[in-house]
């Protein structure tokens, strides 16, 4: 989005792209079951020293998904497709957290994916301005949590091509594409 708003506008939005690792970690043989969705295991967010994230075995049985919320820069057309951040701590965590039901060494599965982050790591929701004015809309730098607000945001930027404003008690002066402006970190 960096690169293509640049391109057409001149518009420097400071979005930087992070590099972020989704894992699968091995549930030892016998506990499967305490991990699978329906269980009492959580969808949790650890916030001490290392923020890491996951959920109950779902999408892969046998599995769980177990990520530490930390990424490096990345070129989003020349990826490097690195190991992932902070790897080695977060074995050490899953080591510490799990009591030794889940297989800890190395994950089965890595899956790469990116983060577009804002310095604010609010959205930008807005009309692209200056030469273009009211006639482009753009939507972009989610910054890791733009899956839940899709419906929401869809709607919004389908409202401001057709319509030019949001229906209802949307404000999206807080997601103006401007307000790095002055502030660029
Ligand atoms: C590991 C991970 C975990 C996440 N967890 C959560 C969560 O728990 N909750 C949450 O709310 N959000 C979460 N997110 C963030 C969420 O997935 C994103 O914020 C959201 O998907 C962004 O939507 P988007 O439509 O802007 O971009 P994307 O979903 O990236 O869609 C962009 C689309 O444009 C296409 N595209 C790219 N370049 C071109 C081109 N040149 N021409 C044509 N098409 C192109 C791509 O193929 C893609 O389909 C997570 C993201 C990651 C990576």
């Amino acid at each position: 989005m960096r690169k293509l708003v640049k391109k057409v506008s001149g518009v420097q939005i400071p979005i930087k792209p992070l590099e972020i690792n989704v894992f699968y970690w091995k549930v030892k043989e016998g506990h499967e079951g305490d991990f699978a969705i329906g269980g009492d295991f959580p969808t949790f967010s650890s916030h001490g020293g290392l923020h890491v994230f996951g959920t109950p075995s779902l999408e892969y049985p046998g599995l769980v998904k177990v990520v530490v919320e930390a990424g490096d820069t990345c070129d989003p057309d020349k990826r490097e497709w690195g190991p992932g951040a902070k790897v080695e701590e977060l074995k050490e965590w899953i080591k510490k957290s799990f009591n030794g039901f889940v297989e800890w060494r190395e994950p089965v599965m890595k899956q790469a994916c990116m983060y577009s982050m804002t310095p604010d790591h609010d959205y930008v929701v807005d009309f692209l301005g200056g030469h273009f004015g009211k006639d482009v809309v753009v939507g972009g730098g989610f910054s890791g949590h733009g899956f839940k607000m899709a419906p929401v945001i869809g709607r919004v930027l389908a409202e401001l091509a057709v319509d030019g404003v949001p229906s209802g008690q949307i404000d999206i002066k807080p997601f103006g594409i401007g307000r790095f402006n002055n502030s660029p970190k």
